[in-house]
C-alpha cells in the first residue's frame, strides 16, 4: 500500500509558519484576490483563499465585481493595485466571464505582485531558473516531494497535462531540479506507454480515472493534480486512487493532497512578496 502524502498536514504546518513569520512583521501583508461575475466554483476559491489569510495573518483585500464590469475598468483597478503600498499580491480569479482578455488581464498585474505567477515574466524566469515567484500549483507539488524526500534529480518525471499554469511549469520545475521529463497531453499518441515509464508521474488533465492501476509503474510516485466534481458533490482526482494505491509507493490524495498545498504557496508567495518588496 502506497504512503499518502498529506497535503492537509503540510499545508496547516507551512501556515502556522508563515503565521508567526507574519507576527514578527511591522504591517501585515496584503494579498488583492479579484473575482468577477458569479461563477460559484470561483466564489467557493475566493472564500478559501479569504480563510487561508485569516489563517496566517494576511490582509485579503476582496474586489467583488459585476460581470459587466468590462476589461478597462478591470485594468484600471489592477492599475491602481499595483501601485498601492499596502498590497503585496494581486490576483485575478479565473476564469473571467465571456469577452475578457484574461492574458491581457495577467500581463499588467506587476511582477513584483505577481503571486499566481501567471504573467509573462515570471513565466519565463521558471524557463531560465531565475524567478520571484513560482505558480501555486506546482510550486506546492515540488514542496510536497521536498517534505517526503523524494528528489527527482535523475528521476523519469512523466507531466500529463501541458496547460500554462499547471503542467509546462511542472515539467519546467522538475527539470530545474535534473530531472528527465516528458510531457504528455491530448495528443501523446498511446499516453500509457509513456506513462509507464514514470518514477514520478504527475497528472493534471481533469479527467475522472485518466490514469488506471496498469498505467503506473509499480513503486511509482504518483501526484494527482486533477479535481473532477461528481454529482454527488464530491471531488475526485484523475488517478483511479484505490488501484494505483496498490503499486505505487506514494500517492497524493484527493482531496487532501495537491489542493491544500496549491492555497498554501499562495500564502507563501505573498509572505516574500511582503518580505522582499516591503513598498
Ligand atoms: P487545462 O488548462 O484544461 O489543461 C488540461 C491539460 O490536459 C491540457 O494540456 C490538455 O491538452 C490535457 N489533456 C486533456 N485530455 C487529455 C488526455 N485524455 N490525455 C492527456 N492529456 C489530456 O487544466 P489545468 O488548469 O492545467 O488543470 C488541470 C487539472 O488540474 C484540472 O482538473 C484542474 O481543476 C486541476 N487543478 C488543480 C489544482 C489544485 O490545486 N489541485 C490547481 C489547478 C488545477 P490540450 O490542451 O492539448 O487539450
Amino acid at each position: 500500500m502506497a504512503i499518502i502524502l498529506d497535503g492537509n498536514t503540510l499545508a496547516k504546518s507551512i501556515k502556522k509558519d508563515i503565521k508567526s513569520q507574519v507576527g514578527n512583521m511591522m504591517a501585515p501583508p496584503g494579498l488583492a484576490v479579484i473575482i468577477v461575475g458569479d461563477d460559484p466554483a470561483s466564489h467557493v476559491y475566493v472564500k478559501n483563499k479569504k480563510k487561508d489569510c485569516l489563517a496566517c495573518g494576511i490582509t485579503s483585500h476582496e474586489f467583488d465585481l459585476p460581470e459587466d464590469t468590462g476589461q478597462e475598468k478591470l485594468l484600471a483597478l489592477i492599475g491602481k493595485l499595483n501601485n498601492d503600498p499596502n498590497i503585496h499580491g494581486i490576483l485575478v480569479q479565473s476564469p473571467l466571464p465571456e469577452g475578457y482578455n484574461i492574458q491581457e488581464v495577467f500581463q499588467r498585474i506587476s511582477p513584483k505582485k505577481d503571486v499566481d505567477a501567471f504573467h509573462i515574466n515570471s513565466a519565463g524566469g521558471i524557463l531560465r531558473g531565475e524567478y520571484s515567484f513560482l505558480p501555486c500549483t506546482p510550486a506546492g507539488v515540488i514542496a510536497l516531494l521536498d517534505h517526503y524526500n523524494i528528489d527527482p534529480m535523475g528521476k523519469h518525471c512523466v507531466v500529463v497535462g501541458h496547460s500554462n499554469i499547471v503542467g509546462k511549469p511542472m515539467a519546467m520545475m522538475l527539470l530545474n531540479r535534473n530531472a528527465t521529463v516528458t510531457i504528455c497531453h491530448i495528443h501523446t499518441a498511446d499516453l500509457a506507454a509513456h506513462t509507464r515509464q514514470a518514477d514520478i508521474l504527475v497528472c493534471a488533465v481533469g479527467k475522472l480515472d485518466l490514469i488506471t492501476a496498469d498505467m503506473v509503474k509499480p513503486g511509482a510516485v504518483v501526484i494527482d493534480v486533477g479535481i473532477n466534481r461528481l454529482e454527488n458533490g464530491k471531488i475526485r482526482g484523475d488517478v483511479d486512487f484505490e488501484a494505483v494505491s496498490e503499486i505505487a509507493s506514494h500517492i497524493t490524495p484527493v482531496p487532501g493532497g495537491v489542493g491544500p498545498m496549491t492555497r498554501a504557496m499562495l500564502m507563501l508567495n505573498t509572505l516574500n512578496s511582503a518580505l522582499t518588496c516591503p513598498q
